[in-house]
């Protein structure tokens, strides 16, 4: 099993008593990796697809997701770039973002044609989100859709999640003209319903699943936080409860994340519809009961 996934990690400050922060590393196609490699047996690749400077923080980040056990080599190196940032604050207890990512060297990710023909190649699996598109300049997004048919053409699956994210886009019309490009040219896609109802009008779940297959997915996995998943596959749609926690939730972030995660690896280890989305219920229950994005103890591999 090879998989590649495609996007920009950032640096996370969150805090940690008085005025202080602790440093971590997460973004959204990362956490999905991060998640993927625990869960998958050793023997596995799990690479990651992105861009970073060429300075410490830099440094630090790439030293991060090699120890993590996730494959560098495509982690590309552009001088006078760093990474992107964000900071967590918790204000009433409510948490709220601020980020710092508009020059990030992620953005240039995908700048070369070949160097993504190289980093694709062999995937059985290539993950991406709409938040790898948002951040990346139309000629760029053309580059990424035509390197992701020629993998596919090559036997690759692609798996989608559109994670709409308005405020990293320029307009509303061509978020949901690029969203709609890639799930056209994606294998799986797994949209969460509250961002699809809000920028689609979908009226329920089951418009957004009818939606994306009528876009050509052969697999739609619609996500609705402690709501069933639904799933449409070969003209047919299933509900699949998602079971009671029987923990607190503490913090959300990942949710979806570690959902694609864990459906992922198991649907792709041979399991069925029914299995693979109890596998990703499983662990995103688990994540949203630790804070931060990368929860270590949230799953098991397979395997
Ligand atoms: P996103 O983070 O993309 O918005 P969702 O909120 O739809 O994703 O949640 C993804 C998955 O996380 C759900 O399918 C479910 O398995 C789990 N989940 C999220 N919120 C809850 C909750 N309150 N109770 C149980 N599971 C939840």
């Amino acid at each position: 099993m090879h998989l590649v996934a495609i996007g920009e990690c950032m640096v996370e400050l969150a805090p940690a008593g008085d005025a202080l922060f602790a440093m971590g590393f997460a973004g959204d196609t990362f956490n999905t990796a991060w998640y993927m490699r625990r869960l998958l047996p050793a023997a596995a690749r799990v690479s990651y697809l992105s861009a970073v400077g060429k300075d410490a923080l830099s440094d630090r980040m790439v030293d991060f997701m090699a120890a993590e056990g996730i494959a560098v080599d495509h982690v590309q190196r552009v001088p006078g770039r760093s990474v992107g940032l964000y900071l967590i604050q918790v204000t009433d207890g409510e948490r709220s973002f601020a980020y710092w990512r508009s020059c990030s060297a992620a953005r240039l990710l995908a700048e070369d044609p070949a160097r993504l023909d190289l980093a694709l190649a062999g995937a059985d699996l290539i993950y991406l989100s709409g938040i790898t598109l948002a951040i990346l300049g139309a000629d760029a997004r053309s580059r990424l859709s035509a390197a992701l048919a020629r993998a596919r053409a090559a036997g690759s699956k692609v798996a989608f999640d559109p994670n709409i994210r308005p405020a990293l886009w320029s307009d509303p019309a061509t978020m949901l003209q690029s969203i709609s490009g890639m799930a056209a040219g994606a294998d799986i896609v797994l949209p969460s319903y509250d961002d699809e109802a809000r920028h689609f009008g979908d009226p329920d779940p089951v418009a957004t699943a009818q939606r994306y297959a009528g876009n050509g997915a052969a697999l739609v996995v619609v996500k609705d936080g402690p709501k069933p998943v639904v799933t449409w596959q070969a003209g047919r749609s299933d509900r699949h409860p998602v079971p009671v926690l029987t923990m607190p939730v503490v913090d959300t972030t990942a949710a979806g994340d570690s959902f694609n995660a864990g459906f992922l690896a198991s649907y792709l280890s041979g399991e069925n519809l029914g299995n693979a989305v109890a596998a990703g219920t499983s662990v995103a229950g688990r994540v949203i009961a630790g804070p931060g994005a990368l929860v270590r103890d949230a799953v098991a591999r397979i395997g």
